[in-house]
């Protein structure tokens, strides 16, 4: 069994890494599981990030993530490219335990396991993202001036995202695979009066082309003919939801109805006294990388407050 840490840190996204900077400079020595397979979190899967302040030129996603794993390495953080695979958060001392079987025994975790963002399953998917797909209307809109764009979705996000994108964009076109949307009724009244966004009903990508490396176009199928179309695009935004990483947290951790941890804002504590949590895995409004490592650095502060009180 090992000695009783100070903190543990579940997750190594933006806010996982900035908790580990914070908790390492008060000198708590955080132990980070990073996961076994995207440690440095979703902005490894990504190109260009113009919107993290303090980079005049913006910086590649893993660059951004190269750079925080390392601020808080040289301050002490322990970190681990490893998955853990059960919790008992419910007692005075948690205990976390990894893929190898390890106990690891802590005062405080926190967590910032993020959430997953769903994908059609299409080949090309992935190899395109940040090439013409995205996940993230605020995060890459901007890049797609004066393009040809779809919007795959028929939710409140599906509705805002293609709201947002006609700024930039010369078209919207939103597929959604029925002939309703599920958006609330000003979310879609805005849509439908804004005259550069059209809706293709009935309908689902089957494939996703891409041309010299970038997304070129879409095939669509009418689920109620079977007939297929091409959709040529420059940019696919993928808006049909996100699920966050809970499933190690239910029954001892409260969550909303969509699967998110739930805290008690504007702090970071959970229902459980010293578990704190951050990032994505309790956001689902603003969804970025600033906004985690925001959140992540009040978790930091809130753990180190709880392991004052107890001494
Ligand atoms: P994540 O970054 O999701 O990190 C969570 C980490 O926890 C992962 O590394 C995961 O492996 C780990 N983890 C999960 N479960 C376990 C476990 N059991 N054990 C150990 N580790 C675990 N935002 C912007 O601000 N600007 C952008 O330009 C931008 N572009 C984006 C592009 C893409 C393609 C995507 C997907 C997102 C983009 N975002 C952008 C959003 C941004 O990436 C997220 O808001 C942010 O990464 C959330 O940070 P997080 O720390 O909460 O979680």
């Amino acid at each position: 069994m090992s000695d009783v840490r100070n903190v543990i840190i579940i997750g190594s996204g933006p806010a996982g890494y900035t908790a580990a900077l914070y908790t390492a400079r008060a000198s708590l020595k955080p132990l980070v599981f990073e996961g076994s397979v995207t440690a440095g979190g979703a902005l490894m899967n990504t190109t260009d990030v113009e919107n993290f302040p303090g980079f005049r030129e913006g910086i590649m996603g893993p660059d951004l993530m190269d750079n925080m794993r390392a601020q808080a390495e040289r301050f002490g953080a322990e970190l681990v490219p490893d998955d853990v695979v059960s919790v008992d958060l419910t007692e005075d001392i948690k205990t976390v335990t990894d893929s190898s079987g390890t106990v690891h025994r802590a005062k405080t975790v926190i967590v910032t396991t993020g959430s997953q963002h769903r994908k059609l399953g299409l080949p090309h998917e992935d190899e395109l993202s940040g090439r013409g797909v995205s996940w993230c209307a605020t995060c890459d809109g901007f890049f797609f001036k004066d393009q040809d764009i779809a919007v795959i979705g028929g939710g409140d996000t599906a509705m805002e995202e293609a709201t947002f994108l006609s700024r930039f964009a010369k078209s919207v076109t939103v597929v959604h695979r029925r002939d309703t949307l599920r958006a609330s009724k000003a979310m879609q009244d805005r849509a439908f009066a804004d005259p550069k966004i059209s809706f293709i009903w009935d309908s689902e990508v089957t494939e996703i082309h891409g041309d010299n490396n970038k997304l070129s176009g879409l095939t669509l199928r009418d689920v109620k003919t079977g007939e297929t179309s091409q959709l040529p695009v420059t940019g696919l935004f993928i808006a049909i939801g996100h699920d966050p990483r809970t499933e190690l947290f239910k029954g001892q951790l409260d969550l909303d109805d969509e699967g998110y941890l739930k805290v008690a804002a504007p702090s970071t504590r959970t229902n459980l006294p010293g578990v704190f949590a951050a990032g994505d895995v309790v956001d689902h409004t603003y969804r970025q990388a600033i906004t985690a490592a925001g959140t992540g650095c009040s978790a930091a502060l809130d753990a180190e407050r709880y392991l004052a009180a107890l001494a």
